[in-house]
C-alpha cells in the first residue's frame, strides 16, 4: 500500500512540528505502508522570500522569483529527512529536478506535465520514506517553476495520481472541509464527505484549504482525498466521487466568500455586434481571466458591461478597458468594494428555488445584490465587502447548515 501526506505551512512550523510529522510517517511506515511526504515551506516563509524580491526589485524577474520561492520548501524538505533520519529511519529528500516533476515554463503559475517514477520507485524499494518537496517543477530546459500559491497540495495529488497511490492524505492546520471558512464562522460544521465537484468550486470560490488545481487532478484521476488536521486526531473529511456519497436532505453543502474581486463598468456602451468581442479579446490577450460578466438590457442603443477580475490584474483590466472606452466614448468605473458570496451544494440539481432563498437571505439583512452568476451546482452574489461575513453567516445559518453534521458516515 502507497499513501502520499502532504503537511502545509503550519503542520511544519518549526522543528518540533516536523518531528511530529517524522513520528507519524514513521508510524505509518511500521504498519507497512510505503510513503511519500510532500511539504510546504515553514509558514510565512513564501511570504518572506516574495518581499524580499520586492525589496530588490519594483518587478522581479519571473524566473529569478521561482528559483528564490521554491527554496522555502527545499528547505523542510531536507530538515524533514534529517529529522526521520535521526529517528533511526531510511529517508530521502528528492527535489522536483532529481526526480523529474516536468512542468510547463510559466513561472509562478506552472502546470505539471509528467512525472517519472523511476527515482521514487527505486528508493521506496531501497525502505526509504520520500520527502517531496512541493510547489516546485522543472521545466524541459531545465527552469525551476512553482505550481502557484497553495501548489504543495497539487504535487500531492499529481504524485499520488502518477503512482497511482492508494491515499493522498493533505494535513492542514484545520481537521478537515468545512461548511464554511470556520475562521470566518463559528457555526461551520466539518463535513465527513464532499463530492470533486462541490470541492472544485468552493475552492475556485474562495475556499484555500485546497488548490483548485489538485482537486481537478484528482477528479481526473480518480484520486481520493483525505483532508485532516496535522496537530489533532478526528475523522477528517474525504473528497471523492460523487457515487461514494449518500445524499440526505442535504442541498447545500457549502457557503464560501472571497474579497480578492474587483468589478469593472463600462457605461454606455454603444450597442452593435463586435464590441463585447473586442473588450474581452483585449482581455484575454493580456493573460486576464474575467470571472462574472453582466451585460443589461439595451436603452436607447447603448448598455453596461460590468465584469470582475482578480485584484491582481485589476489595474491591468482597468487600462485596457479604459483605452477601449475612449475609443467608443464609453465610460469606464473600477469598484474594488466588492465581496462575493456563494453556495455550492450538488442538491441544487434537483431543487428549485434555491437562488430566490438566497436572494431573501440577503435581502432580509437589508444587503444589496450587484451581481448575480450560476452554475448547475452553485449560486454567486456580489455584494459590498462590507457585508461579506454577515452575508456568509446569514446564508448559513438559513440554508440550514448551523445544525448538526449534514451528512453521515458511510
Ligand atoms: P496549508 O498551509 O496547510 O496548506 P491553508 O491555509 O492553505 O493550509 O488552508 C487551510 C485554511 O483554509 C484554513 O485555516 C481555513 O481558514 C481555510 N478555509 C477556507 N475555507 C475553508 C473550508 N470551507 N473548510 C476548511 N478550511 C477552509
Ligand atoms: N509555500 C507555497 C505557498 O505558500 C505553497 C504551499 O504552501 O502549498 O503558497
Ligand atoms: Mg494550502
Amino acid at each position: 500500500m502507497l499513501v502520499v501526506q502532504k503537511y502545509g505551512g503550519t503542520s511544519v512550523r518549526d522543528v518540533e512540528r516536523i518531528k511530529n510529522v517524522a513520528k507519524r510517517a514513521i508510524e505509518y511506515k511500521g504498519r507497512g505502508m510505503d510513503v511519500i511526504i510532500v511539504v510546504s515551506a515553514m509558514s510565512g516563509e513564501t511570504d518572506r522570500l516574495l518581499n524580499l524580491a520586492h525589496e530588490a526589485a519594483k518587478f522581479p524577474d519571473e524566473r529569478e522569483v521561482d528559483v528564490l520561492i521554491s527554496t522555502g520548501e527545499q528547505v523542510t524538505s531536507a530538515l524533514l529527512a534529517i529529522t526521520l533520519r535521526e529517528m533511526g529511519h531510511k529517508a530521502v529528500s528528492l527535489l522536483a529536478d532529481q526526480i523529474r516533476i516536468i512542468s510547463d515554463s510559466s513561472y509562478g503559475t506552472a502546470r505539471i506535465a509528467s512525472i517519472e517514477e523511476e527515482k521514487i520507485r527505486g528508493a521506496l524499494k531501497e525502505g526509504n520514506i520520500i520527502v517531496v518537496p512541493g510547489f516546485q517543477g522543472v521545466d524541459r530546459d531545465g527552469n525551476i517553476t512553482t505550481l502557484g500559491r497553495g501548489g504543495s497540495d497539487t504535487t500531492a495529488v499529481a504524485l499520488a495520481a502518477a503512482l497511482r497511490a492508494d491515499l493522498c492524505e493533505i494535513y492542514t492546520d484545520v481537521d478537515g472541509v468545512y461548511t464554511t471558512d470556520p475562521n470566518i464562522c463559528d457555526k461551520a460544521r466539518r463535513l465527513d464527505k464532499i463530492s470533486y465537484d462541490e470541492m472544485l468550486e468552493m475552492a475556485s470560490l474562495g475556499a484555500k484549504v485546497l488548490q483548485i488545481r489538485s482537486v481537478e487532478l484528482a477528479q481526473k484521476y480518480n484520486v481520493p482525498i483525505m483532508v485532516k488536521s496535522s496537530l489533532m486526531e478526528g475523522k477528517g473529511t474525504l473528497v471523492c466521487k460523487e457515487e461514494m456519497i449518500v445524499m440526505e436532505k442535504v442541498v447545500i453543502s457549502g457557503v464560501t466568500y472571497n474579497k480578492n474581486e474587483v468589478k469593472i463598468t463600462i457605461n454606455r456602451v454603444p450597442d452593435k455586434p463586435g464590441i463585447a468581442s473586442r473588450i474581452f479579446s483585449s482581455l484575454s490577450d493580456a493573460n486576464i481571466v474575467v470571472d462574472m460578466i453582466v451585460q443589461n438590457v439595451s436603452h436607447d442603443n447603448y448598455n453596461d458591461i460590468t465584469f470582475t477580475v482578480v485584484k491582481a490584474d485589476a489595474k491591468k483590466a482597468f487600462k485596457i478597458t479604459e483605452e477601449i472606452g475612449k475609443e467608443i466614448s464609453a465610460k469606464v468605473a473600477m469598484d474594488e468594494d466588492i465581496a462575493k458570496v456563494s453556495i455550492v451544494g450538488i442538491g441544487m440539481r434537483s431543487h428549485a428555488g434555491i437562488a430566490s432563498k438566497m436572494f431573501t437571505i440577503l435581502a432580509g439583512e437589508g444587503i444589496n445584490i450587484e451581481l448575480i452568476s450560476t452554475s448547475e451546482i452553485k449560486i454567486s452574489c456580489v455584494i459590498e465587502s462590507k457585508y461579506g461575513e454577515l452575508a456568509v453567516r446569514a446564508l448559513h445559518k438559513h440554508f440550514g447548515l448551523d445544525a448538526e453534521d449534514v451528512r453521515e458516515e458511510s
